[in-house]
């Protein structure tokens, strides 16, 4: 159990390492690289609104709310199209059952488990790996 926390805040000390790089290096680094034609899927918990979004254009919005947030092991949210909220975030939809849900809802699991029906693609693909 202990060793399951010890990895839990290492993760988390990574993840925030390359949230920092990535958001408040000297260098706007990459995003403008990024395609608007690839789509991210965004989840509001307010309105429940979900909707895609160009890649680059959320990046930027996240980036810009980044720099205002007070906590930054949070990720920051970004403001709902349909109610304006601080809401929003990434989301996932379900293959299984087409469920759309946020980004890593279930803790200590993979980023894409439903919570609705308990799939994960990222846990589907590795078993189909670890078969071959
Ligand atoms: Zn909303
Ligand atoms: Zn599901």
């Amino acid at each position: 159990m202990k060793n399951l926390v010890y990895a839990g805040v290492i993760i988390v000390c990574l993840a925030l390492a390359v949230f920092l790089i990535f958001f408040r290096g000297d260098r706007d680094s990459g995003i403008e690289s990024l395609s608007n034609e690839e789509q991210v899927l965004v989840l509001c918990a307010d309105c429940e609104a979900s909707y895609e979004m160009g890649k680059r254009e959320y990046y930027t919005q996240l980036r810009e709310k980044a720099q205002q947030v007070v906590n930054p092991m949070l990720t920051p949210l970004l403001t709902c199209r349909e109610c304006a909220k601080d809401k929003v975030t990434e989301a996932i939809k379900c293959e299984k059952c087409g469920h759309i849900f946020p980004k890593g809802i279930v803790p200590h699991d993979h980023a894409d488990r439903c919570p609705k029906c308990k799939f994960s693609k990222i846990e589907a693909v590795r078993k189909e790996r670890q078969a071959r």
